[in-house]
């Protein structure tokens, strides 16, 4: 029998996993700049979290949940992304409360789960980095959220990223472009898709997102939901306009743009590269946008929410494809080269003496001869090679070597054992 991974699962390797580490620590130090905070939730969660939230027609929660029955017949379901268990523990910790000082901005980093045909950049268990913010309807927190997105990827190095933005508007925004959407696609009712002919009533701004191309010339021509926002949706958007120039950040609205997930409203935007690196076209890898109902669908009180999600695997292909340079993370401080049996218990002492001082150090553990050692020491990128031998163990000395240049040094044991940061500085000031 043969053991392989699950479908649409990928084992991330050292040498791949030191750039998610990268990754990863470049957006915790973003994220503290604009006082975004960590936060950690389940895996899982009861299935009606993501049903109540995402909305029971969206995709997500009708074909790619990844739901079972537990031993104890709870409906379960892994998360398929990040806000609705977030807001959930928003809501059970009561982060609403007095004592939480407004917007709560949050953020999460870890694995999501979506039952989805694998291809390049789209996996059944991926990760998102993502982030959240609750309590403020200002715009500025809206354009804010958005340019720490963009911010994060050129942080990165990503090159010919393209902002997109729409809004949604409000409650009654929404009702009036169902409407006037219904009206329009019923006429051509026979011509759709079976999934937009479902949807076309229960959830029509659905349709807007449909990957069939007929549907796509259909919708081509329907009505603008810009043209239905209220008053107030319409300010706030002309806001988030106003202040995504203040700040010189480029932007395209695209009105036929509705995202996923139903519990959006007001502004909704992606962050895409226009590269034509993952085969397609533009490559969406950050999207998020305003939810200002769900806090209080879940159960909680009225609070606004602003977020997005980052799929990370995605990040990591634009990445590599844009020939993005990575900082180098496994160059190793000191190798430790013994010859000889009796240097044994010396060479473990050194390797612990300077790993104890603050360095990284390795050493032989499989009896090589000296010459295999040194090749071991110039592939695992050494930069000093610290020698011991029968002669320097009777003399209580060790031979350094800088691999680079070739500069040699005799140093006493004991300093080693003493001092090494001072010693080493001095030995490689020469
Ligand atoms: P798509 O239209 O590509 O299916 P989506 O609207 O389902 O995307 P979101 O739910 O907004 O995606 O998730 C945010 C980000 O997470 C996406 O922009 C993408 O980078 C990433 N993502 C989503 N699904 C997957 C997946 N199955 N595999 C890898 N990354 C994903
Ligand atoms: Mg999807």
């Amino acid at each position: 029998m043969k053991y392989q991974r699950p479908k649409g699962t990928a084992d991330i390797l050292p040498d791949e996993a030191a750039n998610w580490s990268y990754v990863e620590s470049v957006a915790k130090e973003l994220f503290a700049k604009y006082r975004f905070q960590e936060i950690r939730t389940p895996m899982f969660e009861n299935f009606e979290v993501f049903s109540r939230s995402a909305g029971d027609t969206s995709d997500i929660v009708t074909k790619e949940m990844y739901d079972f029955h537990d031993k104890g017949d709870r409906h379960i379901t892994l998360r398929p992304e990040g806000t609705a268990g977030v807001v959930r523990a928003f809501v059970e910790n009561k982060l609403y409360g007095p004592e939480q000082i407004k917007p709560v901005k949050l953020y999460y980093m870890g694995p999501m789960f979506r039952y989805e045909r694998p291809q390049s950049g789209r996996l059944r268990e991926f990760h998102q980095i993502g982030v959240e913010a609750f309590g403020s309807e200002s715009a500025n927190l809206d354009v804010e959220v958005i340019a720490m997105g963009i911010h994060l990827l050129q942080k990165l190095g990503l090159k010919n990223l393209k902002l997109v933005i729409n809004s949604l508007g409000d409650q009654e925004t929404r009702a009036a472009y169902r409407k006037a959407l219904i009206d329009y696609l019923e006429p051509h009712f026979d011509e759709l898709s079976d999934d937009s002919k479902e949807r076309l009533h229960r959830n029509p701004l659905r349709v807007l997102d449909s990957k069939d191309k007929n549907d796509q010339k259909l919708v081509a021509n329907a009505p603008s939901i810009l043209d239905y926002l209220t008053p107030e949706s319409q300010q706030h958007f002309s806001t988030v306009k106003q202040l995504l120039e203040d700040l010189n950040i480029p932007y395209e609205v695209d009105a036929s743009m509705v995202r996923g997930l139903d519990y959006y409203n007001h502004t909704i935007f992606e962050i895409m590269a226009h590269d034509k690196v993952l085969g397609e076209g533009d490559v969406t890898v950050c999207a998020g946008g305003r939810y200002n109902g769900l806090v209080e669908e879940l159960g909680g009180p009225q609070t606004p929410g602003i977020g997005f999600g980052l799929g990370v695997e995605r990040l990591l292909l634009l990445m590599q494809a844009q020939q993005v340079a990575l900082p180098e993370t496994n160059a190793l401080d000191v190798y430790v080269v013994g010859i000889g049996q009796e240097t044994k218990a010396e060479t473990l002492k050194l390797v612990e003496a300077v790993r104890q001082a603050g360095y990284s150090a390795d050493q032989d553990y499989l009896d090589r001869k000296p010459k295999a050692q040194f090749k071991t020491a110039n592939r695992l990128n050494a930069k000093v090679v610290m020698t011991v031998g029968a002669e320097e163990l009777a003399q209580q000395v060790v031979n350094l070597k800088v691999m680079a240049t070739g500069v040699e040094q005799q140093v006493a044991l004991e300093d080693v054992y003493q001092n090494f940061p001072k010693l080493l500085a001095n030995f490689l000031k020469q």
